[in-house]
């Protein structure tokens, strides 16, 4: 009886890594078009200054229009992409078309795009940046890209350069996902960044967790030590936002502020800007 039931079990966890690596593979194989296809979009969610809530910019999120499957979030087909490759061309296509859109709006928003550690392995990068930047006339101080701590966990001294190289453009680089990685501190010393961004994980705590608010308080003492400034990822709630403005958090994102939305739908804040 016991050994069917593990016998059923084995199987039965047979059969679904079996399906999951067959979707896998399928999407992969998908993702490589999805540009052709005109299946990718980019959604927009505002950053703000905590005390004059200010705009300050706006992170370009990636989203899948998959045909049959519908839209796939990006923590399920960004990972595949970087498994496969796909992300070279897809990463290219956000970053060239963030910064197309940005150029077009009469202000001085920051666009905010997320590299992946695959890209910035690829020693072609930097080049690539400064070539959408020619092409797109946006100007480079505009432009911040946003790494996550487990880019730096590779080749560290290649992503160093192909850093310094792009700073040297006037671009910007800010950490992703402060705090949850393995080398934070290590991170901060040894990398050319620009901004903090807080892990969305202490905002959810921040109410029920002490130990999430000195975390936070930690981390924004390091900001002003270091001078950089740290934002908040992950605002949903009016008290969320008015501990970040007690606690001195220079700017903040998350639905709270907006939800990442098609550029139409920020249209009339770009324009309204425009016009001032
Ligand atoms: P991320 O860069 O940390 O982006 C923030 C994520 O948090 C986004 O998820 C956003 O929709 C979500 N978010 C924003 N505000 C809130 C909030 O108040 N509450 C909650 N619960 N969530 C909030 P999304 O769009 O699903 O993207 C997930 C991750 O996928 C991103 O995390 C980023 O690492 C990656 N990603 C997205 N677009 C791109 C891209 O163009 N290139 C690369 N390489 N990665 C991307
Ligand atoms: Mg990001
Ligand atoms: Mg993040
Ligand atoms: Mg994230």
């Amino acid at each position: 009886r016991a050994k069917d039931a593990l016998t059923e079990t084995v199987c039965f966890y047979e059969v679904s890594m079996d399906e999951a690596a067959r979707s896998r593979r399928l999407i992969a194989n998908d993702l490589w078009q999805a540009v052709e296809r005109r299946e990718l979009q980019l959604h927009y969610q505002v950053q703000k200054a905590v005390n004059s809530g200010e705009t300050l910019g706006y992170e370009v999120l990636l989203r899948w229009h998959h045909p049959v499957r519908g839209t796939i979030p990006p923590s399920e087909f960004i990972p595949i992409a970087e498994a496969c490759g796909a992300i070279l061309p897809i990463g290219e296509w956000v970053l060239r078309e963030a910064c197309r859109e940005a150029a077009t709006w009469g202000n001085d928003y920051k666009i905010a795009v997320n590299l992946s550690p695959v890209q910035l392995g690829n020693a072609d990068v930097a080049d690539l940046v400064h070539r959408v930047l020619l092409e797109t006339g946006l100007s480079p101080r505009r432009l911040e890209l946003e790494i996550t701590e487990s880019t730096i966990i590779g080749d560290k001294e290649r992503a160093l350069n192909t850093l310094r190289r792009i700073k040297a453009f006037g671009v910007t680089i800010a950490i992703d996902d402060f705090g949850t990685g393995y080398s934070s501190l290590e991170t901060l010393r040894a990398f050319p960044f620009d901004k903090i961004k807080l892990d969305r994980s202490f905002m959810s705590e921040v109410e029920a967790s002490p130990e999430a608010k000195a975390i936070i308080r930690a981390i924004l003492a390091l900001g002003q030590t270091l001078r950089v400034p740290v934002l908040a990822e992950g605002v949903e709630t009016r008290s969320q936002l008015d501990i970040l403005l007690d606690e001195g958090c220079d700017e903040a994102q998350g639905y709270f502020l907006g939800r990442p939305v098609p550029v139409e739908r920020i249209r009339v804040d770009t324009e309204k800007s425009e016009a001032a």
